[in-house]
């Protein structure tokens, strides 16, 4: 039985971001929760629709809170399975001298990489429409296993299968091993949501829409290229194309990615049409309201926090068409 939109499968963990200093000129860190498939649910969520998670977190007191923070938003947490092998995952994001954001992960290895086959809820898969999932539940094993285990009963189950490549350098032994890993995923999608750069790197190819095209002939339903305050680029069976993206008063980019991740499954599991059969009106229609969504991200600090309501984003869109 079909019970929700979307379940989706990954790494949970604590952001670690700069806050100013302390009395004493120490850094300080803001604890936010993170991982890009819990943020996709709480878009998902905010607009109304309904999700579960699959994940590991550590035995500690990072784990519950993340646990804690997903029911507050009302996601599914039961394929949550926590362990004593290792902590809750920890990230800390710096920022260098010219302002550039990098990652430092205390994940060597961080719970989240010890997800089992033998822990994944399949039960859950088969209760929802759409598998969800990403490339860092593929750098690493056991959860390398569970992800794979997973897809594959999704892919057996007949649910539609959306994949987010995140690229994180630091996560992979080498270019190779990343483009490799990143690449397993893209065998199982159905919808590829990827950045430019992410494109690029896993096709070879330096131009947005051969790049997109290569990519929906590999076997895909729906290619999306996100392009930041751009908007984004598809390619689908009803055509290709750009959908221009909404400009707003940016304050923070986190989570804007995955903010239009969870509008588009929203939007996309209560679609009349199966994603082949779509009309392109349609598909730039669910396209723009996932930049709607992306853009508000982006006025607000964090992630999960930043993510809009369903009024939210239908007053902005009617905001926006009167002024354009
Ligand atoms: P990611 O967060 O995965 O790197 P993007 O930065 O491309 O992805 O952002 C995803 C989507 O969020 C974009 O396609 C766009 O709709 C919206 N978005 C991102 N940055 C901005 C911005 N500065 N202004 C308006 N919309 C934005």
């Amino acid at each position: 039985m079909i019970a929700m939109d979307v379940v989706a499968l990954g790494e949970l963990l604590v952001d670690f971001t700069l806050a100013g200093k302390s009395a004493g000129e120490n850094n300080l860190f803001e604890q936010n929760p993170g991982g890009a498939p819990a943020n996709v649910l709480a878009a998902l969520t905010r607009l109304g629709g309904s999700g579960a998670f699959i994940g590991k977190v550590g035995r500690d007191q990072f784990g519950a809170g993340l646990g804690q923070v997903l029911s507050e938003h009302g996601i599914e947490t039961k394929g949550l399975v926590s362990g004593d092998e290792a902590h809750t995952t920890l990230a800390f994001v710096h920022l260098d001298a010219t302002g550039d954001r990098s990652f430092s992960f205390c994940r060597k290895p961080g719970a989240d990489t010890l997800l089992r086959p033998e822990e994944v809820d399949f039960g859950l898969i088969d209760s929802a429409r759409i598998f969800h999932f990403g490339s860092l539940s593929l750098t690493d094993e056991p959860s390398r296993s569970a992800t794979l285990c997973a897809v594959e009963h999704a892919q057996k189950k007949g649910k539609i299968i959306s994949y987010d490549p995140n690229w994180r350098p630091p996560l992979w032994k080498s270019d190779s091993a990343a483009r490799e890993g990143m690449s397993l995923g893209l065998k199982y999608a159905d919808i590829v949501k990827l950045s430019e750069e992410e494109l690029f790197f896993l096709t070879g190819t330096d131009d947005l829409p051969s790049g997109a095209e290569q990519l929906y002939a590999s076997g895909k339903s729906l290619v999306v290229v996100t392009l930041g305050a751009k908007g984004c680029y598809y390619h689908c069976s009803a055509g290709y194309g750009s959908v221009p993206g909404y400009a707003v008063r940016t304050l923070d980019t986190t989570g804007a990615g995955d903010g239009f991740v969870g509008a588009m499954l929203y939007h996309l599991s209560r679609m009349d049409h199966s994603l082949d059969q779509a009309p392109k009106e349609l598909i730039e229609e669910i396209l723009s309201f996932a930049n709607a969504v992306g853009a508000l991200v982006t006025t607000k600090p964090g992630a999960i926090p930043a993510m809009p309501t369903m009024a939210e984003v239908l007053s902005f869109m009617e905001e926006m068409r009167q002024q354009s």
